[in-house]
Protein backbone atom coordinates (compact mmCIF):
# COMPACT_ATOMS: atom_id res chain seq x y z
CA UNK A 1 0.00 0.00 0.00
CA UNK A 2 2.95 2.44 0.53
CA UNK A 3 4.37 2.01 -2.60
CA UNK A 4 0.76 2.44 -3.73
CA UNK A 5 0.23 5.91 -2.30
CA UNK A 6 3.04 7.01 -3.26
CA UNK A 7 2.28 6.10 -7.15
CA UNK A 8 -0.65 7.93 -6.65
CA UNK A 9 1.50 11.07 -5.83
CA UNK A 10 3.20 10.76 -8.83
CA UNK A 11 0.84 9.82 -11.42
CA UNK A 12 0.11 13.24 -12.65
CA UNK A 13 1.80 15.07 -15.40
CA UNK A 14 2.94 18.24 -17.57
CA UNK A 15 3.77 21.30 -16.88
CA UNK A 16 3.89 24.16 -19.31
CA UNK A 17 1.31 24.27 -21.93
CA UNK A 18 1.96 25.40 -25.10
CA UNK A 19 -1.07 27.15 -26.83
CA UNK A 20 -1.31 28.87 -30.44
CA UNK A 21 -1.13 32.31 -30.07
CA UNK A 22 -3.81 34.32 -31.96
CA UNK A 23 -1.04 35.66 -35.02
CA UNK A 24 -0.66 32.16 -35.44
CA UNK A 25 -4.00 31.38 -35.71
CA UNK A 26 -4.73 34.06 -38.10
CA UNK A 27 -1.73 32.60 -40.50
CA UNK A 28 -2.67 29.32 -40.10
CA UNK A 29 -6.48 30.57 -41.45
CA UNK A 30 -5.30 32.48 -44.00
CA UNK A 31 -2.69 30.92 -45.69
CA UNK A 32 -4.06 28.41 -48.51
CA UNK A 33 -2.85 25.01 -49.12
CA UNK A 34 -1.29 24.27 -52.54
CA UNK A 35 -3.26 22.74 -55.28
CA UNK A 36 -0.69 20.13 -56.59
CA UNK A 37 2.30 18.94 -54.64
CA UNK A 38 4.70 16.10 -55.41
CA UNK A 39 8.64 15.16 -53.72
CA UNK A 40 10.66 13.03 -55.55
CA UNK A 41 14.11 10.85 -53.83
CA UNK A 42 17.26 9.22 -55.63
CA UNK A 43 18.16 7.48 -52.25
CA UNK A 44 19.36 7.67 -49.10
CA UNK A 45 22.89 6.74 -47.76
CA UNK A 46 26.21 7.83 -48.80
CA UNK A 47 28.14 11.08 -47.96
CA UNK A 48 27.51 14.05 -50.68
CA UNK A 49 30.57 15.80 -48.83
CA UNK A 50 33.05 13.25 -50.26
CA UNK A 51 31.73 12.65 -53.80
CA UNK A 52 33.57 14.16 -56.90
CA UNK A 53 32.09 17.60 -58.40
CA UNK A 54 30.68 15.26 -61.54
CA UNK A 55 29.18 13.29 -59.37
CA UNK A 56 27.41 15.74 -57.40
CA UNK A 57 26.41 17.27 -60.71
CA UNK A 58 24.55 14.50 -62.53
CA UNK A 59 22.68 13.46 -59.23
CA UNK A 60 21.54 17.38 -58.95
CA UNK A 61 20.66 17.61 -62.92
CA UNK A 62 19.12 13.83 -62.68
CA UNK A 63 16.58 15.38 -59.99
CA UNK A 64 15.89 18.52 -61.75
CA UNK A 65 14.94 16.80 -65.02
CA UNK A 66 12.73 14.33 -63.19
CA UNK A 67 11.30 16.78 -60.81
CA UNK A 68 10.38 19.03 -64.17
CA UNK A 69 8.64 15.81 -65.57
CA UNK A 70 6.42 15.60 -62.57
CA UNK A 71 5.86 19.03 -62.27
CA UNK A 72 4.67 19.37 -65.93
CA UNK A 73 2.06 16.48 -65.46
CA UNK A 74 0.43 17.84 -62.09
CA UNK A 75 0.20 21.39 -63.67
CA UNK A 76 -1.42 20.46 -66.41
CA UNK A 77 -4.01 19.00 -64.13
CA UNK A 78 -2.79 15.07 -65.07
CA UNK A 79 -2.75 12.33 -62.22
CA UNK A 80 -0.28 11.91 -59.30
CA UNK A 81 -0.30 8.93 -60.33
CA UNK A 82 0.93 9.27 -63.53
CA UNK A 83 3.39 11.94 -62.57
CA UNK A 84 4.97 9.47 -60.21
CA UNK A 85 5.35 6.65 -62.96
CA UNK A 86 6.59 9.78 -65.45
CA UNK A 87 9.24 11.16 -62.63
CA UNK A 88 10.48 7.51 -61.85
CA UNK A 89 10.95 6.31 -65.24
CA UNK A 90 12.69 9.32 -65.54
CA UNK A 91 15.33 8.09 -63.22
CA UNK A 92 15.59 4.47 -64.19
CA UNK A 93 16.67 6.17 -67.15
CA UNK A 94 19.39 7.86 -65.74
CA UNK A 95 22.45 5.67 -64.68
CA UNK A 96 22.94 7.96 -61.71
CA UNK A 97 20.57 6.07 -59.62
CA UNK A 98 20.17 2.54 -58.73
CA UNK A 99 17.25 2.00 -60.31
CA UNK A 100 16.17 0.82 -63.72
CA UNK A 101 19.94 1.27 -65.91
CA UNK A 102 22.33 2.11 -62.71
CA UNK A 103 20.94 -0.71 -60.67
CA UNK A 104 23.54 -2.48 -58.74
CA UNK A 105 23.70 -6.16 -59.08
CA UNK A 106 23.74 -9.26 -56.44
CA UNK A 107 26.81 -11.55 -55.76
CA UNK A 108 26.82 -13.18 -58.60
CA UNK A 109 26.88 -9.67 -60.74
CA UNK A 110 23.35 -9.97 -62.08
CA UNK A 111 20.66 -7.24 -61.91
CA UNK A 112 17.28 -8.12 -60.19
CA UNK A 113 15.42 -5.19 -60.25
CA UNK A 114 12.16 -4.22 -57.36
CA UNK A 115 9.58 -1.28 -57.92
CA UNK A 116 5.99 -1.39 -56.64
CA UNK A 117 3.40 1.89 -57.24
CA UNK A 118 0.17 3.19 -55.44
CA UNK A 119 -2.84 4.65 -56.10
CA UNK A 120 -4.31 6.64 -53.23
CA UNK A 121 -7.59 7.52 -54.48
CA UNK A 122 -8.42 3.52 -54.40
CA UNK A 123 -5.33 1.58 -52.58
CA UNK A 124 -4.90 -0.02 -55.59
CA UNK A 125 -1.19 -1.29 -56.09
CA UNK A 126 1.23 -2.98 -58.06
CA UNK A 127 4.78 -4.78 -57.45
CA UNK A 128 7.37 -6.14 -59.04
CA UNK A 129 10.41 -8.39 -57.53
CA UNK A 130 13.63 -9.02 -58.64
CA UNK A 131 13.13 -8.83 -62.64
CA UNK A 132 15.99 -8.87 -65.21
CA UNK A 133 15.01 -7.68 -68.21
CA UNK A 134 12.77 -4.85 -68.14
CA UNK A 135 13.64 -1.39 -68.59
CA UNK A 136 11.51 0.40 -66.71
CA UNK A 137 10.24 -1.80 -63.72
CA UNK A 138 7.74 1.08 -62.18
CA UNK A 139 5.72 0.97 -65.28
CA UNK A 140 5.42 -2.79 -64.74
CA UNK A 141 4.35 -2.55 -61.39
CA UNK A 142 1.34 -0.18 -62.57
CA UNK A 143 0.36 -2.88 -65.00
CA UNK A 144 0.25 -5.43 -62.43
CA UNK A 145 -1.99 -3.42 -60.65
CA UNK A 146 -3.87 -2.42 -63.59
CA UNK A 147 -4.36 -5.58 -65.47
CA UNK A 148 -3.93 -8.44 -63.09
CA UNK A 149 -5.71 -9.19 -59.76
CA UNK A 150 -2.39 -9.28 -58.07
CA UNK A 151 -0.74 -6.99 -56.16
CA UNK A 152 3.02 -8.43 -56.22
CA UNK A 153 4.55 -10.64 -58.99
CA UNK A 154 8.04 -11.90 -58.62
CA UNK A 155 11.11 -13.67 -60.81
CA UNK A 156 10.44 -15.85 -63.76
CA UNK A 157 6.92 -14.97 -63.58
CA UNK A 158 7.42 -10.88 -63.69
CA UNK A 159 9.71 -11.31 -66.52
CA UNK A 160 7.25 -13.25 -68.20
CA UNK A 161 4.18 -10.87 -67.74
CA UNK A 162 6.68 -8.40 -69.19
CA UNK A 163 6.71 -9.90 -72.28
CA UNK A 164 3.11 -10.02 -72.82
CA UNK A 165 2.75 -6.61 -71.70
CA UNK A 166 4.99 -5.36 -74.49
CA UNK A 167 6.61 -3.49 -72.10
CA UNK A 168 9.97 -2.30 -73.73
CA UNK A 169 12.74 -5.08 -72.65
CA UNK A 170 16.16 -5.22 -73.00
CA UNK A 171 19.20 -7.68 -72.36
CA UNK A 172 20.55 -8.14 -69.08
CA UNK A 173 23.89 -6.24 -69.83
CA UNK A 174 21.51 -3.00 -70.37
CA UNK A 175 22.33 -2.79 -66.53
CA UNK A 176 25.75 -3.78 -66.70
CA UNK A 177 27.25 -1.07 -69.49
CA UNK A 178 27.21 1.83 -67.85
CA UNK A 179 29.11 0.45 -65.07
CA UNK A 180 32.03 -1.47 -67.23
CA UNK A 181 32.23 1.69 -68.78
CA UNK A 182 32.83 4.02 -65.54
CA UNK A 183 34.94 0.60 -64.25
CA UNK A 184 37.44 1.42 -66.95
CA UNK A 185 37.82 5.19 -66.89
CA UNK A 186 41.27 6.47 -66.50
CA UNK A 187 41.26 7.84 -63.34
CA UNK A 188 41.34 4.36 -62.06
CA UNK A 189 42.31 0.67 -62.08
CA UNK A 190 41.35 -0.49 -64.88
CA UNK A 191 39.27 -3.81 -63.09
CA UNK A 192 37.84 -2.28 -60.59
CA UNK A 193 34.98 -4.68 -59.41
CA UNK A 194 31.36 -3.02 -60.94
CA UNK A 195 30.65 -1.38 -57.04
CA UNK A 196 33.77 -0.27 -56.47
CA UNK A 197 32.48 3.09 -55.36
CA UNK A 198 31.18 2.36 -51.98
CA UNK A 199 28.62 4.86 -52.10
CA UNK A 200 27.09 3.83 -55.56
CA UNK A 201 24.39 1.60 -54.42
CA UNK A 202 22.68 4.45 -52.80
CA UNK A 203 20.30 5.55 -55.46
CA UNK A 204 16.87 4.02 -55.12
CA UNK A 205 14.14 6.34 -56.81
CA UNK A 206 11.24 7.38 -55.37
CA UNK A 207 8.06 9.82 -55.93
CA UNK A 208 5.18 10.54 -54.03
CA UNK A 209 2.49 13.04 -55.63
CA UNK A 210 -0.68 15.09 -54.81
CA UNK A 211 -2.55 15.79 -58.03
CA UNK A 212 -5.56 19.20 -58.54
CA UNK A 213 -8.25 16.53 -57.98
CA UNK A 214 -6.66 16.01 -54.59
CA UNK A 215 -5.60 12.23 -55.29
CA UNK A 216 -2.25 10.82 -54.01
CA UNK A 217 0.20 8.59 -55.51
CA UNK A 218 3.52 6.70 -54.29
CA UNK A 219 6.07 4.87 -56.03
CA UNK A 220 9.29 3.87 -55.86
CA UNK A 221 11.67 1.47 -57.74
CA UNK A 222 15.39 -0.38 -56.66
CA UNK A 223 18.48 -2.10 -57.93
CA UNK A 224 18.38 -3.53 -54.44
CA UNK A 225 21.09 -2.94 -52.01
CA UNK A 226 24.57 -3.90 -53.48
CA UNK A 227 26.09 -7.74 -53.56
CA UNK A 228 22.46 -9.44 -52.44
CA UNK A 229 22.20 -12.77 -52.12
CA UNK A 230 20.35 -13.72 -55.79
CA UNK A 231 16.90 -13.47 -55.13
CA UNK A 232 16.87 -11.09 -52.23
CA UNK A 233 13.75 -8.97 -52.15
CA UNK A 234 13.87 -5.60 -50.20
CA UNK A 235 11.29 -3.23 -49.06
CA UNK A 236 10.87 -0.81 -52.05
CA UNK A 237 8.41 -3.29 -53.85
CA UNK A 238 6.54 -3.93 -50.42
CA UNK A 239 3.66 -2.05 -50.18
CA UNK A 240 3.35 -0.50 -46.59
CA UNK A 241 7.24 -1.16 -46.22
CA UNK A 242 8.56 1.07 -48.94
CA UNK A 243 5.52 2.65 -50.48
CA UNK A 244 2.04 3.56 -49.57
CA UNK A 245 -0.34 6.20 -50.56
CA UNK A 246 -4.05 6.46 -48.89
CA UNK A 247 -6.02 10.09 -49.95
CA UNK A 248 -7.23 9.82 -46.37
CA UNK A 249 -3.68 10.33 -44.97
CA UNK A 250 -0.50 10.84 -46.97
CA UNK A 251 1.70 9.48 -49.65
CA UNK A 252 5.38 7.63 -49.06
CA UNK A 253 8.33 6.27 -50.02
CA UNK A 254 11.17 5.21 -48.22
CA UNK A 255 14.91 4.39 -49.12
CA UNK A 256 17.59 2.98 -46.81
CA UNK A 257 18.04 -0.59 -45.69
CA UNK A 258 15.14 -2.39 -46.45
CA UNK A 259 15.24 -5.16 -44.02
CA UNK A 260 14.55 -2.31 -41.54
CA UNK A 261 11.83 -1.18 -43.49
CA UNK A 262 10.36 -4.64 -43.82
CA UNK A 263 10.35 -4.86 -40.03
CA UNK A 264 9.07 -1.68 -38.94
CA UNK A 265 6.18 -1.51 -41.81
CA UNK A 266 7.87 2.37 -41.98
CA UNK A 267 5.59 3.15 -45.12
CA UNK A 268 2.19 2.19 -43.39
CA UNK A 269 3.17 3.70 -40.32
CA UNK A 270 3.15 7.04 -41.38
CA UNK A 271 0.01 6.84 -42.42
CA UNK A 272 -1.14 5.02 -39.12
CA UNK A 273 0.38 7.53 -36.78
CA UNK A 274 -1.64 10.19 -38.98
CA UNK A 275 -4.60 8.26 -38.95
CA UNK A 276 -4.98 6.68 -35.49
CA UNK A 277 -2.53 8.93 -32.94
CA UNK A 278 -3.50 12.45 -34.77
CA UNK A 279 -0.22 13.52 -35.58
CA UNK A 280 0.91 15.61 -38.37
CA UNK A 281 3.17 14.19 -41.63
CA UNK A 282 6.06 15.84 -40.30
CA UNK A 283 6.17 14.59 -36.80
CA UNK A 284 5.00 11.01 -37.72
CA UNK A 285 7.93 10.79 -40.12
CA UNK A 286 10.32 11.99 -37.21
CA UNK A 287 9.07 9.56 -34.37
CA UNK A 288 9.76 6.99 -37.06
CA UNK A 289 13.02 8.18 -38.61
CA UNK A 290 14.24 8.88 -34.65
CA UNK A 291 12.93 5.85 -32.95
CA UNK A 292 12.00 3.07 -35.04
CA UNK A 293 14.75 3.43 -36.92
CA UNK A 294 18.24 3.16 -36.56
CA UNK A 295 21.25 6.26 -36.95
CA UNK A 296 22.21 5.39 -40.52
CA UNK A 297 19.06 3.40 -41.97
CA UNK A 298 17.91 5.52 -44.53
CA UNK A 299 15.42 8.18 -45.45
CA UNK A 300 11.98 8.85 -45.97
CA UNK A 301 10.08 11.08 -48.41
CA UNK A 302 6.35 12.02 -47.85
CA UNK A 303 3.13 13.94 -48.95
CA UNK A 304 0.15 14.87 -46.74
CA UNK A 305 -3.33 15.12 -48.64
CA UNK A 306 -3.24 19.21 -47.36
CA UNK A 307 0.03 19.45 -49.33
CA UNK A 308 2.73 18.94 -46.31
CA UNK A 309 5.70 17.63 -47.00
CA UNK A 310 8.22 15.88 -45.55
CA UNK A 311 11.85 14.50 -46.54
CA UNK A 312 13.15 13.30 -43.63
CA UNK A 313 17.29 11.12 -43.34
CA UNK A 314 19.28 9.63 -40.64
CA UNK A 315 21.99 8.95 -43.50
CA UNK A 316 24.40 11.40 -43.79
CA UNK A 317 22.69 12.43 -46.90
CA UNK A 318 19.58 12.03 -49.25
CA UNK A 319 19.15 12.83 -52.90
CA UNK A 320 15.80 14.77 -52.83
CA UNK A 321 13.39 17.53 -54.10
CA UNK A 322 10.01 18.99 -54.20
CA UNK A 323 7.93 21.43 -55.83
CA UNK A 324 4.43 22.75 -55.65
CA UNK A 325 1.77 24.99 -56.88
CA UNK A 326 3.44 28.01 -54.55
CA UNK A 327 6.38 28.23 -57.03
CA UNK A 328 8.33 25.87 -54.50
CA UNK A 329 10.83 23.92 -56.53
CA UNK A 330 14.22 22.58 -54.90
CA UNK A 331 16.52 19.96 -54.99
CA UNK A 332 18.89 18.63 -52.18
CA UNK A 333 21.33 16.23 -51.94
CA UNK A 334 21.54 16.10 -47.92
CA UNK A 335 19.25 18.23 -45.53
CA UNK A 336 20.11 20.15 -42.84
CA UNK A 337 19.82 18.83 -39.41
CA UNK A 338 18.54 15.19 -41.50
CA UNK A 339 14.38 16.91 -42.60
CA UNK A 340 13.14 19.52 -44.31
CA UNK A 341 9.25 20.02 -43.50
CA UNK A 342 7.16 21.99 -45.11
CA UNK A 343 3.09 22.17 -43.68
CA UNK A 344 1.17 24.89 -45.58
CA UNK A 345 -1.22 25.56 -42.83
CA UNK A 346 0.86 25.16 -39.98
CA UNK A 347 4.65 25.88 -40.21
CA UNK A 348 5.12 24.71 -37.27
CA UNK A 349 4.64 21.10 -37.66
CA UNK A 350 5.46 20.15 -34.16
CA UNK A 351 2.31 22.17 -32.87
CA UNK A 352 -0.01 19.15 -34.25
CA UNK A 353 -1.92 18.10 -31.37
CA UNK A 354 0.13 15.15 -30.89
CA UNK A 355 2.57 16.51 -30.95
CA UNK A 356 1.86 19.25 -28.00
CA UNK A 357 1.06 16.76 -26.34
CA UNK A 358 3.94 14.73 -26.39
CA UNK A 359 5.88 17.72 -25.58
CA UNK A 360 4.04 18.45 -22.38
CA UNK A 361 4.44 15.27 -21.25
CA UNK A 362 8.29 15.64 -21.53
CA UNK A 363 8.46 18.85 -20.38
CA UNK A 364 6.50 17.69 -17.31
CA UNK A 365 9.02 14.71 -15.81
CA UNK A 366 12.10 18.05 -16.87
CA UNK A 367 10.01 19.97 -14.25
CA UNK A 368 9.29 17.23 -11.99
CA UNK A 369 13.02 15.81 -11.85
CA UNK A 370 14.14 19.93 -11.38
CA UNK A 371 11.86 20.20 -8.14
CA UNK A 372 9.21 22.33 -9.95
CA UNK A 373 5.81 20.42 -8.17
CA UNK A 374 3.96 24.12 -9.40
CA UNK A 375 5.41 23.25 -13.47
CA UNK A 376 5.12 20.00 -13.16
CA UNK A 377 0.61 20.45 -12.01
CA UNK A 378 0.21 23.29 -14.36
CA UNK A 379 -0.81 20.87 -17.07
CA UNK A 380 -3.86 19.22 -15.04
CA UNK A 381 -7.41 20.78 -15.17
CA UNK A 382 -7.67 23.74 -12.68
CA UNK A 383 -11.10 22.29 -11.78
CA UNK A 384 -12.82 20.93 -8.94
CA UNK A 385 -14.00 18.32 -11.58
CA UNK A 386 -10.02 17.06 -11.89
CA UNK A 387 -9.73 13.42 -11.11
CA UNK A 388 -6.73 12.00 -9.77
CA UNK A 389 -7.21 8.02 -8.99
CA UNK A 390 -3.91 6.26 -7.90
CA UNK A 391 -3.19 3.19 -5.55
CA UNK A 392 -7.01 2.88 -5.18
CA UNK A 393 -7.69 6.15 -4.09
CA UNK A 394 -9.46 8.93 -5.91
CA UNK A 395 -8.73 12.79 -5.41
CA UNK A 396 -11.20 15.30 -6.70
CA UNK A 397 -10.31 18.60 -7.96
CA UNK A 398 -6.81 20.49 -8.45
CA UNK A 399 -6.55 21.91 -4.50
CA UNK A 400 -6.56 18.59 -3.66
CA UNK A 401 -4.04 17.06 -5.85
CA UNK A 402 -1.25 19.51 -5.37
CA UNK A 403 -2.35 18.89 -2.04
CA UNK A 404 -1.60 15.47 -1.83
CA UNK A 405 1.28 15.88 -3.95
CA UNK A 406 3.04 18.37 -1.48
CA UNK A 407 2.54 16.03 1.59
CA UNK A 408 3.82 13.29 0.04
CA UNK A 409 7.32 14.52 -2.06
CA UNK A 410 7.77 17.69 0.45
CA UNK A 411 11.50 17.96 -1.28
CA UNK A 412 14.06 17.10 -4.09
CA UNK A 413 15.32 13.85 -2.56
CA UNK A 414 11.91 12.45 -2.21
CA UNK A 415 10.82 13.40 -5.52
CA UNK A 416 13.83 11.45 -7.22
CA UNK A 417 13.67 11.21 -11.10
CA UNK A 418 11.16 10.29 -12.57
CA UNK A 419 10.67 9.13 -16.44
CA UNK A 420 7.52 8.47 -18.99
CA UNK A 421 8.01 6.45 -21.86
CA UNK A 422 6.20 3.95 -24.09
CA UNK A 423 3.55 6.74 -25.14
CA UNK A 424 0.65 5.95 -26.68
CA UNK A 425 -1.60 8.58 -27.87
CA UNK A 426 -5.05 7.89 -29.30
CA UNK A 427 -7.18 10.46 -30.02
CA UNK A 428 -11.19 10.83 -28.92
CA UNK A 429 -12.13 13.29 -30.64
CA UNK A 430 -11.39 17.00 -31.81
CA UNK A 431 -10.67 18.05 -28.75
CA UNK A 432 -9.63 14.95 -26.51
CA UNK A 433 -7.04 12.41 -26.37
CA UNK A 434 -6.30 9.36 -23.98
CA UNK A 435 -2.60 8.93 -23.36
CA UNK A 436 -1.34 5.08 -22.27
CA UNK A 437 2.32 5.43 -20.66
CA UNK A 438 4.81 3.97 -18.63
CA UNK A 439 6.16 5.99 -15.47
CA UNK A 440 9.35 5.04 -13.59
CA UNK A 441 10.73 6.78 -10.50
CA UNK A 442 14.45 6.57 -9.84
CA UNK A 443 15.73 7.34 -6.54
CA UNK A 444 17.98 6.21 -3.24
CA UNK A 445 14.70 4.53 -1.24
CA UNK A 446 11.96 2.84 -2.83
CA UNK A 447 12.12 2.95 -6.43
CA UNK A 448 9.06 1.94 -7.88
CA UNK A 449 7.30 2.16 -11.82
CA UNK A 450 3.89 1.27 -13.59
CA UNK A 451 1.48 2.67 -15.84
CA UNK A 452 -0.59 4.95 -16.24
CA UNK A 453 -3.79 6.60 -18.71
CA UNK A 454 -4.34 9.83 -19.03
CA UNK A 455 -7.11 11.82 -20.75
CA UNK A 456 -6.11 14.91 -22.37
CA UNK A 457 -8.73 18.15 -23.30
CA UNK A 458 -8.47 20.94 -24.91
CA UNK A 459 -9.66 23.50 -23.17
CA UNK A 460 -9.49 27.32 -24.10
CA UNK A 461 -7.47 26.55 -26.24
CA UNK A 462 -4.99 24.65 -23.98
CA UNK A 463 -4.38 20.81 -23.76
CA UNK A 464 -4.84 19.92 -20.04
CA UNK A 465 -5.38 16.38 -18.14
CA UNK A 466 -8.81 16.27 -17.04
CA UNK A 467 -8.03 12.33 -15.59
CA UNK A 468 -5.07 10.66 -14.14
CA UNK A 469 -5.11 7.20 -13.19
CA UNK A 470 -2.04 5.72 -12.05
CA UNK A 471 -1.04 2.16 -11.00
CA UNK A 472 2.02 0.48 -9.61
CA UNK A 473 4.07 -2.24 -10.83
CA UNK A 474 3.20 -5.46 -9.20
CA UNK A 475 6.30 -6.81 -8.03
N1 LIG B 1 15.59 0.16 -49.85
C1 LIG B 1 16.34 -0.42 -50.90
C2 LIG B 1 16.43 -1.92 -50.65
O1 LIG B 1 16.69 -2.31 -49.52
C3 LIG B 1 17.72 0.12 -51.07
C4 LIG B 1 17.86 1.62 -50.92
O2 LIG B 1 16.88 2.31 -50.75
O3 LIG B 1 19.01 2.09 -51.00
O4 LIG B 1 16.29 -2.67 -51.56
Amino acid sequence: MKNCSLVAVLAGFLAISISLQPSQKLNAETKSAPTWAIAIHGGAGGNPAKWDNDKRAAREAGLKTALEAGKSILKGGGTALDAVEKVIRTLEDNASFNAGRGAVVTSEGKAELDASIMDGQTRQCGAIAGVTIVKNPISLARKVMTNTKHVLLAGKGADEFAAQQQVPLVQPDYFLSFKKAMSTQSNGPPNRPLDYDPDWHYGTVGCVALDTAGHLAAGTSTGGTAKKLPGRVGDSPIIGAGTFADDKTCAVSGTGIGEQYIRNAVAYDVAAQMQYAGDSLSSAVTEIINERLNVGDGGIISLSKDGEVSLQHNTPGMSCGLADSTGRFETHLQLKNGQLNTDPLDQSASSSDAQTIRKLIKQQSADWNAGDLDAFMSVYWNSEQLTFSSGGQTTRGWDATIARYRTRYPDKKTMGKTEFSELELIRLDQNAFQVLGRWELTRETDPIGGRFTLVFKKINGDWKIIHDHTSARTK
